[in-house]
């Protein structure tokens, strides 16, 4: 059945090497009683466990069933102790955090029996050794002789051949050893016991051969034996525990020590409320944040100007300026600052773009207004004649849908106080302040006193002319020169040739209007202003100052910048220099002059804050596959500034993640020190792990299904806390900034969290995990 050959084992430490065993030959048959005894230190203990397979021989083979084990690996070593030995040691071994009965059955885990058979099996051998009544105490609950019944009881349950026991007697009183003597005498029927024993008596009862150890050597067997019985081919089933059973083990391990669990789960939870706040709290402001966008800044335009400015606040520029700063303030040169490195880009809106732009429908936007900057020849008569400067009354286009219905936009955002909505291009409309205001400024333009008390109705029908350029510049000379005076003024205005406009109501921005609208002042129809365009467009003085290289009102010449021409102190004196220079370029002039190529100001209003999307997706179509020049910008003022603001706030997120982060990396180590300290209280339960033919696999998974369990507790116990926690939070803010509900937890964000969570412990207790793994098992056994 079992044979050693020469078997030697040394033990060194430090310097000094202990030969435990020094040329060990026995044969063992296949049933017998064996019993051992020697001294203290005689290798007796070595013996059992190098012939259990807990330790390895030195020098020599150990033969099972004729079969040599040189060649073993650790998986047939578990399986060898696992399908054919059976372990009893004086000090019991049971595992103190598992019942009688799942102390029984641990060893079929590892052999995959069904659960059915595990439990009639346990029964039976609990039967046996009599401790039917006792199966859901724990190993604390009973007495010695108990304690090592169940241990028996346990060494059985695989139906093993052989069994081995070291002093199994050893902490018993005398009536007690002789029962489990007799116990154990009754086992060696059909099976092979190996017992060391100090008790010759004992042994010279009860066992059936008698081998006397000194030194690490035999020194007499009462019964020797000569040939070895054949035996049949001997066959090992390879074990292995479930991870589920590793968590059963862990989780009943940890139900021993609820509060400890508790505090730790709490502890490493910290992090996760604390993230999970911070997240919720962002998630809460972004979503108030696109709401506040979505009912406040939608209203603000698209807009697209001819010379589109950059709004975005971007790092570019501030790291021009720093650079500068940084590198050149010491050096004691001076720095030729040649501007910003790019030029506003110029929007070529093209009459092609305005097509396009009139494609958008109804469903997309509830006005646009396309505004020149032309200039009109503006005469009242209200009061007396005279010019009305276009600045002071808000003279300006009123935005308009695409469709037929041309007040739409003014129904839509504007109460009609009075008269009517405008119809025809003739027809201009008032638009007044939120508290009925008009500015006293515009009132004395439009010719009433200054704090005129006026009724809406009294503004039906102001009446305003635009006098045409031919009617207005009258050519003298080379040069021409505007109309003066009120008699000029009284017969230009008088003409047919007069383009009157009359105000047919007065409006006011909806209480609820939260669009960035119209100015106060008349407005006119887009297509009022195209008119007068194409009006001023063939009229003399233009065509003149086309021709022209100087100003045809002054005879100045142009500047050649856009800018105004600086005045030099140094030149104080010498007026008569600068005077020839016109202030204005002839671009500028010809606006002036009413002439104008394309709009100055594009507005867009999309209908919703949904539809804006499309309208922009619509507006970057236009780019597609244009060249740089060609493209056109738009500003979205409503989104510079929630992007301005949601940036702000991820960057508040990241900083607040990162400090809840670090007490993450806290419960990290912690997890990874309560998993050290659970591996040194359980080492002799891997021990007897190990003897029961777990591999070292298995080991390391019982302390991942501890630390998973630890991870799932404090994943649950943070998502759930910090979602408590978002409850009064949002009280006090509410209280604080009357804004409802702003902490709201995102499922996923919890979900997440917890999975970190298991994952983090998991790494934690991953080092002490494959510390207990890597722990030798004779070792673990003797611990304490
Ligand atoms: P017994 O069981 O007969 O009392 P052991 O087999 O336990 O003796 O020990 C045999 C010898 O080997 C003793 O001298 C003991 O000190 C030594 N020994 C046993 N285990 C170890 C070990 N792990 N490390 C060092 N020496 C050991
Ligand atoms: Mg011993």
């Amino acid at each position: 059945m079992l044979e050693l050959k020469n078997i030697y084992k040394h033990y060194t430490t430090g310097e000094f090497t202990q030969t435990a065993l020094a040329g060990i030959n026995l044969k063992f048959r296949k049933s017998e009683f064996a019993a051992i005894l020697g001294p203290s230190g005689s290798g007796k203990t070595t013996l059992l466990n190098i012939a259990g397979g807990l330790a390895q021989y030195d020098e020599g083979d150990l033969l099972i069933n004729g079969q040599s084990t040189t060649t073993f690996k650790d998986a047939d070593w578990d399986a060898y102790r696992n399908n054919s030995v059976g372990f009893i040691f004086q000090s019991y071994n049971l595992i103190t955090h598992l019942s009688v009965m799942d102390n029984v059955m641990m060893g079929m885990d590892l052999s995959g029996v069904a659960k059915g058979e595990q439990k009639s099996r346990a029964l039976a051998v609990l039967e046996r050794v009599g401790l039917r009544d006792h199966l859901h105490k724990k190993p604390n609950q009973l007495s010695g002789g108990q304690m090592q019944r169940v241990a028996i009881a346990r060494s059985l349950v695989n139906d093993p051949d052989i069994i081995l026991a070291d002093e199994p007697t050893g902490a018993l009183d005398t009536k007690t050893s002789e029962q489990i003597m007799a116990l154990i005498a009754e086992i060696a029927h059909d099976k092979l016991v190996i017992m060391v024993t100090h008790n010759p008596e004992l042994a010279a009862e009860y066992a059936t051969r008698t081998i006397e150890f000194r030194d690490g050597q035999v020194v007499h067997d009462s019964a020797p034996v000569e040939v070895l019985e054949p035996t049949h081919d001997y066959q090992m089933r390879r074990t292995s525990m479930s991870f589920w059973n590793a968590l059963k083990l862990s989780g009943k391990n940890i139900t021993t020590k609820k509060w400890r669990t508790g505090l730790i789960a709490f502890a490493s939870s910290i992090g996760i409320i604390g993230i999970a706040l911070v997240l919720s709290l962002s998630n809460g402001f972004d979503k108030q944040i696109s709401s506040a966008e979505n009912d406040t800044l939608s209203g603000y335009p698209i807009t697209i100007s001819k010379v589109a400015t950059n709004t975005s606040f971007g790092p570019r520029r501030l790291g021009t300026e720093e650079t500068t700063e940084t590198e050149d303030r010491d050096s004691q040169l001076i720095y030729a600052d040649k501007g910003a490195e790019e030029e506003p880009h110029e929007n070529q809106i093209s009459p092609a773009f305005l097509t396009y732009l009139s494609q958008l429908t109804d469903e997309q936007i509830s006005g646009i207004n396309r505004g020149y900057n032309s200039g009109l020849n503006l005469v009242r008569r209200q009061a007396e004649t005279q010019v009305v400067n276009q600045d002071t009354i808000g003279f300006a286009s009123y935005p308009t849908p695409n469709g037929s219905d041309q007040q739409g936009f003014l129904k839509e955002n504007y109460d009609l106080l009075a008269g009517a909505y405008p119809k025809s291009e003739d027809e201009l409309i008032l638009v007044i302040g939120e508290n009925n205001q008009l500015s006293s400024e515009l009132l004395v333009s439009l010719g009433f006193a200054e704090d005129a008390q006026l009724t809406f109705d009294q503004l039906i029908g102001y009446q305003l002319k635009a006098i045409p350029n031919d009617e207005f510049y009258q050519p003298a000379g080379a040069y021409f020169k505007a109309i003066q005076g009120e008699e000029q003024l009284k017969a230009a205005y008088e003409k047919p040739s007069a383009k009157s406009l009359k105000v047919t109501g007065v409006i006011r921005g909806k209480e609820d209007l939260e669009i960035a609208g119209l100015s106060e002042g008349l407005k006119y129809a887009q297509e009022f202003a195209t008119e007068m365009i194409e009006l001023a467009q063939n009229s003399a003085i233009v065509k003149a100052q086309q021709e022209a290289d100087y100003n045809v009102l002054t005879g100045e010449s142009f500047t050649t910048e856009a800018s105004q021409p600086e005045s030099d102190h140094r030149m104080g004196s010498g007026a008569s220099l600068s005077a020839a220079v016109s202030s204005i370029t002839k671009d500028q002039l010809l606006t002036k002059f009413g002439d104008s190529d394309s709009p100055e100001l594009i507005t867009i209003y999309p209908k919703d804050f949904a539809t804006k999307e499309a309208v922009l997706t619509y507006l970057d179509d236009w780019n597609k596959g244009k060249s740089e020049s060609e493209q056109i910008e738009y500003n979205d003022l409503a989104a510079t500034l929630t992007s301005l603001m949601g940036s702000v706030l991820d960057a508040i997120t990241i900083v607040l993640v990162a400090f809840a982060a670090i007490s993450l990396v806290v419960s990290l180590i912690m997890i990874g020190i309560i998993t050290y300290i659970s591996v040194m209280e359980r080492t002799r339960e891997i021990g007897v792990l190990r003897a029961l033919g777990a591999r070292k696999k298995d080991i390391t998974r019982v302390f991942n299904a501890e630390t998973f369990i630890i991870g799932t507790c404090s994943g649950a116990l943070g998502i759930g806390i910090a979602y408590l926690l978002t409850i009064p939070v949002n009280i006090v803010l509410e209280n604080l900034t009357e804004m409802a509900n702003i902490a709201q937890l995102n499922p996923v964000h919890g979900l997440l969290l917890a999975l970190v969570s298991i994952a983090l412990t998991m790494l934690g207790g991953m080092l002490p995990a494959r510390m207990a793994a890597k722990k030798d098992p004779v070792e673990a056994l003797s611990a304490d």
